[in-house]
């Protein structure tokens, strides 16, 4: 990798240098039959990535942008959504349903624990709602959802399920042909960026549909959208040498050599990587006395939250080992100073996350907490 520092921030993660090389192919007409090819082979890889029966969208746009689609696609104003939330980009459909003039309530968990099962249960029995918002993996807290437990229940009071995977698809299990205890209990509508665990540059927004969720978004006639309008861009996703809005070729070619490799590993393998990624770094770095906030059987593969332990301070440290080349991220919200986020996703490697650990170690002991990075490497390794 040609990268200088590591970015060990909950994204944009390291980009490996077949990604940039791809990237910086020729710019292209985006009617070119050559970057036709490479667009609907890219399309075709997020399908076999999400196992999809339905439409997949790839277009410009962050992560919210896919949130936003997601959203005006199939619940319309005046209906009710379910906002099942482990933290900040949980709270962020709350933000996106008020602009929509969307029914809202939200189920908020304490940040660090999940949502519990019969919570969602109740809500859903006292109501109907026309879909549910589930975070895949909350980028504040590191917190994962439950899936297993909470997709059936929304199946079961037919309310339609929309996943973020912003943070985790590409790194844990998101198979839209899964089916949850039942037939038919499905994920309806998975969203995502390219960023984060899937490893691109940013600014791509992805976006899955499975034939209910098409259904919805048939019945609903108008949406206050255009650029979001899914059905703007289904014929495109058909055939992209139709034009309905510019590309981004470039970013394009990146991320279709992205979904290369991560076929090339294969999802099982690398669902399995990521899942001892999270829990070798957790290990090793309790070792220094930093303590995730999420419980282990909560915690997410891709990234995770630690608290310092007392009398750290976090614009020191963060710059200190800025300093050694490795970039994390500050804590959000009412943990801001008290604790910092480190994504362990994507193209990064256990090379890179040991000695992630050991500046951590060093710049711990340099500022004056002295611990074992020879332990905590260890643990490291023992997971890993
Ligand atoms: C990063 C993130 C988002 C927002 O994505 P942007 O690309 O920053 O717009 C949404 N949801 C989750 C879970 C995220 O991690």
């Amino acid at each position: 990798m040609r990268n200088e520092e590591m970015l060990l921030i909950p994204g944009p993660t390291p980009v490996v240098d077949s990604i940039y090389d791809a990237m910086a192919s020729e710019t292209r007409s985006h009617t070119d039959p050559r970057f036709v090819e490479i667009y609907k082979r890219s399309i075709e890889r997020t399908r076999e990535l999400l196992k999809t029966d339905g439409e997949v969208f790839v277009v410009s746009g962050s992560g919210t942008i896919g949130m936003e689609m997601a959203l005006v696609n199939t619940v319309a104003a005046g209906e009710r959504l379910l906002v099942i939330s482990h933290g900040y980009f949980g709270d962020r459909f709350i933000q996106l349903g008020q602009a929509f003039g969307i029914e809202m309530d939200v189920l908020q968990a304490e940040w660090g624990k999940q949502v519990a099962p019969e919570e969602v249960e109740r809500k859903l029995s006292e109501r109907t709602y026309k879909a549910v918002t589930i975070t895949h993996a909350d980028t504040s807290t590191g917190v994962a959802a439950d899936l297993e437990a909470i997709v059936p229940i929304v199946k079961k009071h037919g309310a339609l399920v929309i996943l973020d995977g912003v943070c985790a698809t590409a790194a844990m299990e998101e198979d839209m042909s899964k089916e949850y205890g039942n037939p038919g209990y499905t994920i309806d509508v998975v969203l995502t960026g390219s960023q984060k665990a899937i490893g691109v540059p940013p600014g791509l927004a992805i976006v899955a549909f499975n034939k209910t969720a098409l259904a919805a978004r048939e019945q609903m006639d108008r949406v206050p959208a255009y650029y979001c309008d899914i059905k703007n861009w289904i014929p495109i996703m058909h055939d992209p040498s139709k034009y309905f809005a510019t590309p981004p070729v470039n970013l394009i070619y990146g991320y279709d050599e992205g979904m290369r490799l991560l076929m090339e590993e294969g999802l099982e393998k690398r669902y399995a990587r990521h899942s001892a990624f999270g829990r070798g770094v957790r290990a090793a770095l309790r070792e220094y006395g930093m303590n995730p906030l999420a419980e282990e059987e909560v915690a997410a593969s891709t990234l995770s939250c630690l608290l310092y332990p007392e009398g750290v301070n976090d614009a020191e440290f963060r710059s200190a080992l800025a300093k050694k080349g490795v970039i994390v991220a500050g804590a959000l919200a009412h943990l801001a100073g008290k604790a910092f986020r480190i994504g362990h996703m994507g193209n990064t490697t256990e090379e890179m996350l040991i000695s992630a650990i050991e500046k951590i170690g060093e710049t711990l002991n340099e500022i004056g907490h002295a611990v074992s990075i020879e332990q905590a490497v260890n643990r490291f390794k023992e997971i890993n």
